[in-house]
């Protein structure tokens, strides 16, 4: 009898444990505009995607708003890391001088929670994990990645710079290769992949056969990956989360630059495994690129503070969403709030602030319970002339299943 229910103790306990093996790959492709991506041949992605989604997705913040964020790369691989945009994270551009750490990347929320968790990347641009990522700074607390393959850039006697930029094509290849390898064998629990090559095309040659075939490359390397995870999945039953995205689209004229404001430089996608996307991700025409730390939170089960909650820029493409998209405007000594309600239960708390304490210095802000409304009601308005004159507030909007926000900067 007892040995019996020994046995059955150790099949409930191994049952859990399977359960429980969440596993997340995210890939940046570097420079592939929506329409290029969706224009070339990349069987991989869209064989990932028939299994999950091809979401249109963008990145820029929002046009002409507080949270406009350049189209360029490093701010865009900030933007996936983080969940917020330019206006918090402080990445403008790729000399990274001073990333605002206060806004935690996915792998610091992650290593909070599970610090005995494995965290990965791969990647050509070093910059990626010492500066972004913040690897053994004390403003990251120190993070340390259990796993790094990168800085092949820096090696220019074994990937000589050739003006064709094939050593990049190589180097991508390489960490494909050391990817795909470090996923069979040793499965990191949170993992990025970042390749560049596509983007070096790009700018050479502009919307060109070069550049197409680039990303012909970067698609079959995608694939390599998603051999790898569906060996995993088959072999050990793990429950395995791939998102593949990209930094930003490219320029409409030519193709060869970005930075800009233009629908196609602000053109990414979100292409993921995820069974199934939830209503948010189907209603919407465009997600964004900083839905993607949410989704990941909800994957691997990383609990976020409210106050993370509050900062937080994105709503996650999994699970229940209460309200999406907040649009806030002014006139008359009122805040006019309204939002796209997505699953309507419960009510929407109005939370008001006019610190802004958590961008400098990481500490929560003071917020004030302004009043509650029904989430199918999709509006509320703000009695300023009973509040604090600012010329700064934050407005938070909790519903039962996700949290948004929305500043409010006068000029
Ligand atoms: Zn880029």
């Amino acid at each position: 009898m007892k040995k019996i229910l020994i046995a059955a103790a150790f099949i409930f306990v191994t049952g859990v444990t399977a359960a429980q093996k969440q596993k997340v790959v995210f890939v940046i492709i570097d420079g592939v505009s929506k329409d290029v991506m969706e224009s070339v041949p990349t069987p991989n992605l869209h064989a990932i995607a028939q299994e999950g989604a091809l979401l249109s997705a963008y990145q820029g913040g929002e046009r002409n708003e507080f949270n406009q964020t350049p189209t360029i790369s490093a701010p865009g691989y900030y933007n996936v890391l983080t969940g917020v945009w330019y206006h918090k994270h402080n990445v403008p551009d790729n000399d990274i001088k001073a990333p605002n750490y206060n806004y935690p990347t996915i792998f610091r929320l992650f290593k909070n929670q599970f610090p005995e968790g494995k965290a990965a990347v791969f990647s050509s641009w070093q910059d990626n994990r010492t500066k972004l990522i913040g690897e053994g700074l004390a403003q990251t607390g120190n993070i340390k990645m259990d796993y790094h393959f990168d800085g092949l850039e820096l090696d220019t006697v074994k990937y000589p710079h050739d003006k064709g930029r094939k050593f990049m094509s190589d180097i991508d290849q390489a960490v494909t290769d050391e990817a795909s390898r470090v996923i069979s064998q040793n499965a990191p629990d949170l993992s990025w992949v970042y390749l560049e090559f596509t983007d070096d095309m790009g700018h050479m040659y502009g919307d060109s056969e070069q550049f197409h075939n680039a990303v012909q490359a970067a698609d079959r390397r995608v694939g390599q990956l998603w051999e790898a995870i569906k060996q995993r999945k088959e072999k050990y039953k793990e429950d395995w989360l791939i998102v593949i995205t990209t930094d930003h689209g490219r320029d409409p004229k030519t193709g060869r630059g970005h930075g800009g404001q233009s629908d196609r430089e602000r053109a990414s996608w979100i292409v993921n495994n995820a069974k199934p996307i939830n209503n948010y991700a189907k209603q919407t025409q465009q997600v964004s690129v900083v839905d993607i730390v949410p989704t990941i939170c909800r994957f691997l089960n990383i609990k976020l503070s409210a106050d993370q909650q509050r900062e937080l820029d994105g709503v996650p493409l999994i699970g229940k969403v209460s309200l999406a998209q907040p649009v806030a405007s002014t006139a008359n000594h009122k805040i006019n709030l309204t939002w796209m309600p997505v699953d309507n239960e419960g009510k929407v708390k109005v939370w008001l602030a006019s610190t802004n304490d958590y961008k400098q210095t990481g500490r929560p802000d003071h917020y004030k319970l302004i009043g509650e409304v029904p989430v199918k009601d999709g509006k509320f308005n703000i009695d300023l002339s009973r509040e604090a004159t600012s010329n700064f507030y934050k407005v938070v909007l909790e519903g039962k299943y996700n949290t948004v926000n929305r500043w409010i900067i006068s000029k």
